[in-house]
C-alpha cells in the first residue's frame, strides 16, 4: 500500500486549529464535527487525528488504540445526537468516500454520519 498524505488538506488544517469547526466530540485520537454543507438535518464527520487518506489506509496502518477510539467516538456521537436505533431513534447512515470513483473531496479519512430524515436507497442510480 502506498499513500501520500497531503498535510495541507482542509481537515489537517482543522486539526492544527488553523480553520474553525463546530465540534461535536473530541478525544485523544479522534475529532467529530458538523459538516459545513450538511446534506441531512444531521451531518457529522468523524476523523482520526492521524494522517490517513482513506478507510483502508486507516484500517491497515492505525494502532489498535486509534482504531478503537475512532469507532467508540463515532458510536458516542450517535448516542449524543439521539439517532441510534438502539435508543429507539429512527436511525442513520454512515458512509466513507475513497478516491476518484468514491468521489472523495478531502484526502483525509472521514466517516460521514447522516440522520434526521429518511435517507432513501443506498445509492442514487
Ligand atoms: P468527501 O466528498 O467524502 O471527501 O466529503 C468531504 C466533506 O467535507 C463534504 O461533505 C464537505 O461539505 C465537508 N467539508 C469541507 N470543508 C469543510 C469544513 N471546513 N468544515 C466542515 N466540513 C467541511
Amino acid at each position: 500500500m502506498s499513500y501520500v498524505y497531503d498535510p495541507e488538506n482542509i481537515f489537517a488544517r482543522i486539526l492544527r486549529g488553523e480553520i474553525p469547526n463546530k465540534t461535536v466530540l473530541e478525544t485523544a485520537h479522534t475529532l467529530a464535527f458538523h459538516d459545513i454543507r450538511p446534506q441531512a438535518p444531521v451531518h457529522v464527520l468523524v476523523i482520526p487525528k492521524g494522517a490517513y487518506v482513506t478507510f483502508d489506509h486507516f484500517a491497515a496502518e492505525a494502532s489498535a488504540e486509534e482504531l478503537v477510539d475512532f469507532h467508540r467516538t463515532a458510536a458516542e456521537v450517535c448516542r449524543l445526537l439521539g439517532i441510534s436505533p438502539g435508543d429507539g431513534a429512527a436511525g442513520y447512515r454512515t458512509l466513507s468516500n475513497a478516491g476518484e470513483n468514491g468521489h472523495q473531496e478531502v484526502p483525509h479519512f472521514h466517516l460521514h454520519i447522516f440522520a434526521g430524515r429518511p435517507l432513501g436507497p443506498m445509492l442514487a442510480r
